[in-house]
């Protein structure tokens, strides 16, 4: 039988409740070591990947970083990510049974592969979902919702939570804005609309626009 509505609202809450302890202690585990850990939320094929590898040549030589993969199936992103030299711990969470998104206990896991002393940032890479990895509460420093321009300027509208709870909103491959029927403007008004005071950053992997941006924010 289906459980009724109040039911089905205390598991979620217990669920997320028992989350929000772990996440507190992963939390604890990075400030001491000093690690900014920084989870990246978007819908499938925003650019998550791309930007890391971007990001991690950038940093080389400057800052020591590590990745957390997470996505249902294969190891293709840490694939794409190791020749960075960086540790990478891949995630396939239908291992976790919670195939769509990552949790603090997933990252717990995660972090007994990860020497976190003298590392200085920890880059999450949640499944690619613009819906629930905004609920989970992984115990990092900053959220980043990542919306590509061809995802349509809507979006912020339909999923909420995700730019509502980001500290940084990224628009991505604005290189493409040219050949796309989007409104920039609205856009940018549907972001603000949702979450007035998220830094929003235009950026392209391909043309390196706003990536000074980004790599000043990430090493703040
Ligand atoms: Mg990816
Ligand atoms: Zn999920």
């Amino acid at each position: 039988m289906e459980p009724d509505h109040a039911q089905r609202i205390h598991v979620v809450t217990r669920i997320l409740q028992a989350n929000d302890r772990v996440a507190e202690e992963n939390r604890k585990r990075f400030t001491s070591a000093h690690v900014r850990a920084i989870n990246l939320i978007s819908s499938p094929g925003a650019g998550k990947t791309s930007l890391l590898e971007a990001t991690l040549s950038r940093l080389r030589g400057q800052k020591k970083a590590a990745v957390i993969v997470g996505d249902i199936a294969t190891t293709r992103d840490a694939e794409r990510i190791a020749p960075s030299g960086v540790p990478v711990v891949q995630i396939m969470t239908e291992a976790f049974g919670g195939s769509c998104h990552l949790e603090a206990s997933t990252i717990r896991q995660a972090l007994d592969q990860i020497e976190l002393t003298g590392l200085d940032l920890l880059f999450i890479e949640n499944v690619g979902n613009l819906v629930c990895p905004a609920e989970f509460d992984l115990g990092e420093q900053a959220k980043v919702a990542i919306l590509s321009v061809t995802e349509g300027e809507d979006k912020p509208l339909k999923y909420p939570l995700a730019f509502r709870v980001a500290d940084l909103v990224l628009l991505s491959k604005v290189d493409l804005v040219p050949h796309l029927r989007i409104d920039m403007d609205k856009l940018r008004e549907h972001v603000r609309r949702v979450n007035p005071k998220a830094r929003v950053i235009e950026l392209s992997v391909e043309t390196g626009a706003g990536m000074d941006d980004w790599m000043a924010w990430v090493m703040n």
